[in-house]
């Protein structure tokens, strides 16, 4: 299991072109610890300026500004404290550049904290006056106008202190559940594919469940779920009393309810939600063929939900080179144009992706980065198509931050979380159709139909059957009706067995799946997921049949409108119901073609 400490190479003897060049960011360490003390030195003059909206339009501009440029600086300073950490966490040195970044970030937010709530104390007249007499404010009047829509939603100065002063009281159930879920749960021993006892954990469940041997993902299953069974009542208690801080919070501030609460600070309009859990139910037939497939596949008579992560194809024994992998990227990436897979190069050759792995570098892989730093990519690169899908998703983040930063003013050049996972996703999509176009060998090609499928699986079918539950248990809160482990498992459990369908066994288990989704303690979030993957299916398509110029414009696009407006202009009204049977089109198009393919293979 601890491979790292046999055999995982040292940061230093990383080849310095396998990682990524931080000197862009500040020259060197020295120039990060000046910069840390010009910010703090720049905290109070932000502090200061309290009280100065209301005095003419050239001191609320002055303000402004001097807020966003802190923040600026913050952000800067921050990202290198973070890629420096995360490069190599066991690194004490950085370890403290990171918790001093933190800690200044806290100060800074603190610093401009009075900002928004004297925002929306300003007169409405008062506002449009300035914008009359000062036209450089013109170029905010998006940023001031988000803020300003929260208005009739904003409570008295007195009553804001007091929410404020509770908000640690609020996230208790979360913090509950954190330390429920993550610390005091222990979980059994269970054997492994070889036979070795192990415990199990969060960790290792997923690739337990993954596992071809049909004992191990079954024992895993059963014990997991034994343990939560015993815990029911609590995460039953905490998940309720989140559920109704959110009812009561969003009462309280006159929304119609949480979700109007939750989907209204990004102006996301609440058919959008109810667009998605419609079109996901009408086409669940899509997901029960799914299902048979699987065990067809298989060849077992009974599907259970235990035998819904295994792979039904086997895993391609050709290897993907990091330097193969590049060129296949660029190919892939084309069809969106020259402009485009330029920046791709650049990304490769400038040094913005840390490539492989070493000792204490953070596992996964993340695109970061911001207006004033290039759009780094972390990656454990390891020689498999894994890693190239991997590689091109979090190209796509990458270049959304590029073209968003260089099309826009620092104050909307960071996009909403909504559309976030759609720049990556899109290029998923963009390479499973040159894959599916350029591979010969139908072993590789039931492969990456089946990648596809299950994608599309856990984050379409399995995240909207999330938004259901987390819209019910809303609910019945709201309604003043029970919500217990009793009805959360009653409610789960069918909700379940009509996702999958007729042919899955009902494991009585899996009514406790909602005990282990720490989603359901953020707010309103997980419907995203969905929704993104649906529009980078549309997208792509779109792509590939009429260019790529609308979607280049929704790239650089940032946050300069409201994100439903953003990615109209790319051509996907997401408030209808076409993107998202163009996504399903999509899913049953490559459901035949493994269905035929497998058929020809057996
Ligand atoms: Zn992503």
């Amino acid at each position: 299991m601890k491979k790292e400490s046999i055999k995982l190479p040292l940061r230093e003897e990383i080849p310095s072109k396998l990682t990524w060049d931080l000197t862009l960011i500040f020259k060197n360490d020295k120039e990060f610890e000046k910069e840390l003390e010009e910010i703090e030195g720049q905290i109070a003059n932000v502090e200061n300026r309290q009280g100065s909206l209301s005095k003419g339009s050239t001191a609320f501009l002055d303000s402004l500004e001097a807020i966003l440029q802190l923040e600026r600086r913050m952000e800067k300073a921050f990202v290198y404290a973070n890629l420096k950490n995360d490069q190599d966490t066991g690194n004490k040195y950085y370890q403290g550049f990171i918790a001093r970044a933190r800690q200044l970030y806290a100060k800074v937010g603190a610093g401009v904290s009075w900002f928004e709530p004297e925002l929306l104390e300003l007169p409405i007249e008062k506002l449009k006056g300035y914008f009359n007499q000062n036209t450089e404010l013109l170029a905010y009047k998006h940023l001031i106008a988000k803020i300003t829509a929260q208005r009739k939603h904003f409570l008295s100065a007195k009553e804001e202190e007091l929410l404020a002063g509770a908000a640690d009281i609020f996230s208790t159930p979360e913090n509950i559940f954190g330390v429920l879920n993550n610390s005091d749960l222990k979980f059994p021993e269970v054997r492994d594919a070889k036979n070795n006892l192990i415990q199990l954990s969060h960790g290792n469940y997923g690739r337990l469940l993954e596992s071809p041997q049909r004992s191990v993902r079954r024992a895993a299953f059963t014990e997991m779920y034994q343990v939560y069974q015993q815990f029911q009542n609590t995460f039953a208690l905490s998940l309720a009393a989140h559920v109704h801080t959110h009812n009561y919070l969003a009462q309280k501030r006159c929304y119609p309810d949480a979700r109007s609460a939750a989907l209204t600070r990004n102006n996301i309009p609440v058919s959008v939600y109810k667009t998605l859990v419609e079109q996901v139910n009408h086409h669940l037939p899509l997901l029960h063929r799914y299902v048979s497939l699987r065990k067809k596949i298989l060849k077992i008579n009974e599907v259970h939900m235990y035998d819904l992560y295994t792979p039904v194809t086997k895993i391609p024994a050709r290897t993907y080179s990091y330097k193969d992998s590049q060129e296949i990227v660029l190919k892939a990436l084309s069809v969106l144009g020259n402009d485009y897979t330029a920046r791709v190069k650049e990304a490769f050759e400038n040094r913005w992706i840390d490539v492989v792995e070493n000792k204490g570098k953070r596992s996964g892989a993340y695109s970061s980065g911001m207006y004033d730093t290039a759009p780094y990519i972390l990656l454990n690169w390891q020689n498999n198509l894994e890693s190239l899908f991997t590689l091109i998703h979090e190209m796509g983040h990458s270049m959304h931050t590029y073209a968003s930063n260089t099309s826009q003013d620092y104050h909307y050049s960071d996009y909403s979380i909504f559309v976030a996972e759609i720049a990556s996703t899109t290029n998923e999509n963009l390479l499973t159709q040159y894959l599916l176009e350029h591979t010969e060998d139908p072993h590789v090609k039931a492969y990456i139909l089946n990648h596809y499928l299950d994608g599309f699986k856990g984050t379409i079918f399995r995240q909207t059957q999330f938004a259901e539950f987390e819209q019910w248990i809303h609910e019945q809160d709201a309604e003043q009706k029970p919500l217990t482990a009793k009805e959360m498992n009653a409610f789960y459990a069918d909700l379940n067995k009509r996702y999958y369908g007729p042919d899955i066994f009902n494991d009585s288990e899996i009514a406790y799946e909602w005990e282990r989704i720490p989603h359901f303690y953020y707010n309103f979030y997980v419907y995203q997921y969905a929704t993104g993957f649906a529009a980078a299916s549309a997208l792509a398509q779109k792509i590939l049949t009429e260019g790529p110029n609308d979607y280049l414009n929704f790239l650089s696009a940032g946050s300069s409108d409201f994100p439903i407006e953003i990615v109209k202009k790319a051509g996907v009204d997401m408030t209808e119901t076409t993107y998202l049977e163009s996504a399903f089109g999509l899913f049953e198009k490559r459901l035949d073609e493994l269905e035929k393919l497998i058929t020809k293979l057996s």
